[in-house]
């Protein structure tokens, strides 16, 4: 008996250490670098070969094909063409997904805001300011509550057209780090741009030290600790154009059709749903602070970064995982009082 004790002793001393180690005996720390998404895709992953880190780049290029409004070849590129042949079943939970977040926020993330994104030239790169006129008459066009979905099928108005950009990485990051947990990795940091889903911890037990940039200058402006969940961000400072000394950013506030006029600089929202944390994080920079502050009290339901010029906003659940840093010192405020 005693010696049973001392060998499960040893075992679970052997275990413990082995997860402290994470990455130990056959586990190696796998990284890659790629260009997909229009954005650098960074993947690391603590696996014993290459395996599952090949097989996320193949998914991930395979989603891009599936979703990009720009290719009119993708299934979201024929939809928009007036073909509304069959959708995969990848493409239709996007979809849905994209739908209830619209219908979460109210529409401040809107899927259907295509013909609007693509006067802007954000979706092409062909920048441009759009005349009013224009931008009043594409309006009608962007109303998500009238994309029908029936059976499996999607059926658009004359003229409407979906971009699912706004939260294509947040949900292709999540199935990403869902099929790696499901081939057996623990600890892997999937980062899509900027935006980042974390399997698990560090090899070594620690935390993914994520550095949220600082939206006005080339550094951080702090760091947040992650284990197992998404962490996104937008900001203006990701894409935008400028023109006649006006800077035009890329995130469109859906009521004007305009570059949306937010008092934040950027909003990272943290959960464990990395495509509901990209659509929030998209409706909350649109919202702007007040909204934003009242929307994560109505519910609570997951931590949120908001930049400002002057302050740093953080939901109570993360003061411990946040760190201000960086010279630009911000004053930092805790917000309370969330459901
Ligand atoms: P990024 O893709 O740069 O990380 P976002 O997730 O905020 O940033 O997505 C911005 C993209 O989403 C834009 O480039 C555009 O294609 C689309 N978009 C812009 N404004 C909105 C909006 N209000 N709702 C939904 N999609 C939007
Ligand atoms: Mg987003």
């Amino acid at each position: 008996m005693k010696r049973f004790f001392k060998s499960s002793f040893a075992l679970l001393m052997t275990a413990g250490l082995l997860m402290l180690c994470g990455c130990s005996v056959k586990n190696i720390v796998q990284k890659d670098t790629v260009f997909a998404l229009d954005t650098v895709i960074d993947l690391t992953v603590c696996a014993p070969d290459r395996k599952a880190l090949t097989g996320a780049e193949t998914a991930l290029l395979n989603w891009e094909k599936k979703f990009s409004a720009a290719d009119e070849n993708s299934e979201i590129g024929k939809l928009n063409g007036g073909d509304p042949a069959a959708l995969s079943a990848e493409t239709l939970e996007l979809l849905l997904d994209a739908v209830a977040i619209a219908e979460e926020t109210d529409g401040a993330f809107n899927p259907a805001l295509k013909p609007v994104v693509s006067a802007w030239g954000f979706l092409n790169g062909d920048y441009r300011v759009p005349p009013e006129e224009e931008i009043r008459t594409l309006l009608p066009l962007t109303d998500y509550r009238q994309i029908l979905i029936s059976d499996g099928q999607v059926f658009l108005p004359e003229g409407q057209q979906i971009d699912l950009g706004g939260i294509a990485k947040g949900w292709i990051g999540k199935k990403l780090a869902e099929d790696l947990s499901e081939a057996g990795v623990r600890s892997a940091l999937i980062n899509l741009g900027g935006n980042i889903h974390a399997v698990g911890t560090k090899p070594d037990g620690s935390f993914w030290r994520i550095g949220i940039k600082d939206p006005s200058g080339d550094g951080v402006a702090g760091v947040y600790l992650a284990a197992d969940e998404a962490v996104i961000t937008s900001g203006g400072y990701e894409r935008f154009f400028e023109q006649d000394g006006i800077t035009y950013i890329h995130i469109l506030d859906p009521d004007t059709g305009r570059p949306a006029g937010s008092d934040l600089l950027s909003a990272t929202v943290i959960g464990g749903d990395g495509t509901r944390c990209d659509g929030l994080s998209t409706a909350l920079f649109v919202m702007g602070r007040e909204k934003a502050v009242d929307f994560w009290r109505n519910r609570g339901d997951f931590d949120m970064i908001l930049i400002m010029k002057d302050r740093i906003l953080i939901t109570e659940g993360i003061r411990d995982r946040f760190t201000p840093e960086g010279t630009d010192a911000r004053s930092l405020e805790i917000l309370t009082g969330s459901k």
